[in-house]
């Protein structure tokens, strides 16, 4: 399903956060919708999959999680799938070179051309790099790198007991019942298990943590407290994801202007 299959929204969530309208309403992909390519950034746990999905119902434009790709190629039992499945399970990570390859065939699809939520990729710098050499062929470039901060001791509580929906993806804490959206019997993802979380934070801290600094250089960072309520934190994400900077024209579309 690739990521951008997630179509599912929750009712109303637009209204409950009381966003603002930017760019005339929710545009759809196609003709007309916003070239915006943003990059989440942040620690397991960050909260960057519930930002994804608002900013997704917010800009009509996919949202592309190399987790959830991963997860479909294990529940569709494919080759990679059957790779994948035990680096998932112990928390460490899929190589490089097959994850660049799977993002570079996902940003080349058409659904991608007017714009792009990037979550969970890229997790190291060689990652980061060959994802600007990508982007410059597909003559793109990232508008703004959101980085959703919160402390380890609370990534370690949050991970430890989330449930989440196997049909939407959404997380909730433990003791939900069932997916406030579509109903769905909650489940607890296999590298949620306590085994799986403490090798996810110390291999974020050791090959991702640095990517950070691969962006900042760009100054295309916006750093948000990830912790308070959700709408407290969309609404400083769709504030970045808005902000004046983050609306640069592209170098491609100066030399034509
Ligand atoms: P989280 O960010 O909460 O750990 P994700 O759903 O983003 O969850 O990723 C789950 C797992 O998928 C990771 O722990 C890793 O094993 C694998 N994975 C996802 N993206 C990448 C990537 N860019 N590079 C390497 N492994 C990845």
């Amino acid at each position: 399903m690739w990521g951008g299959g997630r179509r599912s929204r929750p009712e109303g969530l637009s209204e409950k956060l009381h966003l603002p309208t930017v760019w005339g309403g929710r545009p759809k992909a196609g003709w007309g919708a916003p070239d915006l390519n943003l990059l989440l950034y942040g620690a397991p746990g960050s909260g960057k999959g519930t930002q994804a999905n608002m900013l997704r119902e917010k800009f009509g434009i996919p949202h592309i999680a190399t987790g959830d790709m991963l997860r479909a190629e294990i529940a569709a039992g494919t080759d990679l799938g059957k790779q994948a499945q035990p680096i998932l399970a112990a928390g460490k990570y899929v190589s490089d070179d097959i994850m660049i390859g799977i993002v570079r065939s996902r940003l080349t699809q058409p659904d991608c051309k007017p714009g792009f939520i990037m979550d969970g990729f890229p997790r190291t710098v060689p990652q980061a790099r060959a994802l600007d050499d990508l982007m410059t062929d597909l003559g793109k470039r990232f508008d703004r790198v959101i980085y959703l901060k919160v402390p380890i001791e609370e990534l370690l509580e949050r991970l430890s007991g989330r449930l989440v929906c196997p049909r939407c993806q959404r997380t909730y804490p433990p003791g939900t019942a069932a997916c406030a959206v579509d109903g769905s019997e909650l489940v607890q993802r296999e590298d949620d298990k306590p085994e799986a979380v403490r090798p996810r934070i110390e291999i974020y801290l050791e090959k991702t943590v640095p990517v950070l600094d691969h962006y900042r250089v760009g100054g295309l960072v916006s750093e948000i407290d990830g912790r308070g309520t959700i709408e407290e934190i969309s609404r400083q994400v769709l504030a970045a994801a808005s902000a004046p900077g983050a609306r640069r024209p592209h170098p491609q579309a100066r030399v034509k202007a």
